[in-house]
């Protein structure tokens, strides 16, 4: 039996339990060879949920089929495996079941399952603790992270997984509406919560958009939803159908009106082979960080002014049974979706008064029960509300990332600080490193990172 010392420093404190956190600990769980000290840092327990997975609701699903779920790179189809040897579907047979979108809580008891795995077998120790970081700063062994307690504890190498930040509601007055008037989208239980008969606008009208409309349906909702954002698209169906074929390599020589372009022709002729153009996007989704990185800075720039909105609906879209509910409420004339830029909300008796602008600066107003934030993912790294990132960059140990969007990592995950110097010893996983990746919130480029991670940490 190995004996470990618990009284120094750890060997390796993972800060933040959502999925990257859990996959890192995997990895090094699983790649130790000799008894190491490994620490999760994660106020929400259970590990694993994090935000998009701590739902309980079977309404929310995975917006990526079963068969491609799998949090190893070399085991693409792992969840599927574990689908199957939990029973989770019984009588749905693998080939079927490697294409639906289950629900999204199956993935939290999944990555906890391998967890408890890789703990039995391995020759390293992993301790868990429910706490919440608030500063990370270098000691002679490595670094000493405080604790939200106060408590100090030492470690000799990083991993940042800290996550999702939500963005608050852009509304001059949201900050002071009543609690329960204001609900964050991410909050499912006080979505569930909404009185059927309410009027509700959400804010947003990406993928927590669709969430909260499908909570609203599972609940019976019957009051008006209206859906404001500042461009008005709502996201795209994933579709079934001949793969595309066509050579994605000559799009990373393009700037990004040729690749613009070069994509639409490619949709034009595989509809007409009868290809959807999903499956189209489907053939750059393992290219999306390559796309990035080889467009230039200025591309890039245009890119987040002018293209994203139309990007983000085309890229990240939802199952097609969640797509067509959208559409049914819409044709009924429950959702009510409007195109604005929303600039006050603010309580009047029993109800939230919201004032936003159309394309032309026309003002109008909605007045409703319950504004619903589904404004979804900060990128902007001063703008995240987490107590240590902003320590991070106060301190200079970290740096805002290109565009100011996550913070500065090195190809291999590295932070990189404030004057440029690679750390190695801290790995940054997941939306953190959107500014250097584009492409790193979902789980196939996770899964790759956390890899990574694991083999830098323990070499
Ligand atoms: C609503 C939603 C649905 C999604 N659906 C899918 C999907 O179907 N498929 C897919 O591939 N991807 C999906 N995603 C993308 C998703 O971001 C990733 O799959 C994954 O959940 C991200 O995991 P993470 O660990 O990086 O971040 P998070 O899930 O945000 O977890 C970060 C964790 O860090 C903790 N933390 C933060 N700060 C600190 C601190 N200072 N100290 C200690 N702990 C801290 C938080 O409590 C949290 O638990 C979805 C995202 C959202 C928001």
């Amino acid at each position: 039996m190995s004996v470990i010392d618990t009284s120094g420093p750890c060997d390796v404190a993972i800060i933040g339990g959502g999925a990257a956190g859990v996959l890192a600990a995997i990895g090094v769980l699983r790649g130790a060879q000799q008894p190491l000290r490994v620490l999760i840092l994660e106020p929400s327990l259970p590990l694993a949920r994090g935000v998009a997975y701590a739902t309980p609701y079977p309404e929310h699903l995975l917006n990526v089929p079963a068969g491609k779920m799998g949090g190893f790179p070399d085991k693409v189809e792992d969840f599927l495996e574990y689908l199957l040897d939990v029973q989770a579907f019984p009588g749905v047979d693998r080939d079927t079941l490697a294409t639906q979108f289950v629900p999204r809580r199956c993935f939290a008891d999944y990555l906890r399952h391998r967890l408890q795995q890789a703990v039995e077998v391995s020759p390293a120790q992993l301790e868990i603790r429910a706490e919440r970081v608030q500063a990370l700063d270098r000691d002679a062994v490595g670094f000493q992270l405080t604790l939200a307690s106060g408590q100090q504890l030492l470690a000799r190498r990083v991993v940042l997984a800290s996550g999702n930040a939500l963005r608050p509601l852009p509304a001059r007055g949201a900050g002071s509406l009543p609690d329960g008037k204001r609900v964050e989208a991410w909050d499912f239980d006080a979505v569930h919560g909404i009185a059927g008969n309410a009027d509700v606008a959400i804010v947003g009208s990406g993928l927590s958009m669709a969430d909260t409309v499908v909570s609203l349906v599972a609940t019976g909702h019957r009051g008006r939803i209206h859906v404001l954002s500042r461009h008005a698209l709502l996201p795209l169906p994933h579709a079934k159908g001949p793969a595309a074929d066509y050579d994605p390599e000559p799009l990373l020589r393009m700037d990004l009106r040729q690749r613009l372009h070069a994509l639409r022709q490619h949709a034009v002729q595989a509809a007409e082979r009868g290809i959807p153009w999903q499956n189209v996007m489907e053939r750059i989704r393992p290219m999306g960080q390559a796309l990035w990185q080889t467009l230039s800075f200025d591309d890039q720039r245009r890119f987040l002014r002018h293209v994203v909105r139309y990007w983000d609906v085309h890229r990240h879209r939802i199952a097609a049974s969640v797509h067509a509910q959208l559409m049914q409420l819409q044709q009924q004339g429950q959702l009510q979706l409007h195109r604005g830029r929303l600039e006050t909300a603010f309580a009047d008796g029993a109800c939230v008064q919201l004032t936003a602008f159309d394309k032309r600066r026309h003002p109008f107003q909605l007045d409703v029960q319950h504004v619903i934030n589904a404004t979804g993912v900060e990128m902007r790294a001063q703008a995240m509300r987490n107590a240590l990132l902003q320590q991070l960059l106060g301190s200079g140990m970290a740096r805002p990332g290109p565009h100011g969007m996550g913070i500065d990592s090195a190809a291999d995950g590295s932070l990189i600080d404030a004057d440029g110097v690679v750390e190695p010893r801290v790995q940054v996983l997941g939306s953190l490193r959107i500014g250097s990746l584009w492409e790193s919130l979902a789980i196939p480029e996770l899964r790759v990172q956390a890899a990574q991670a694991a083999t830098a940490l323990l070499g």
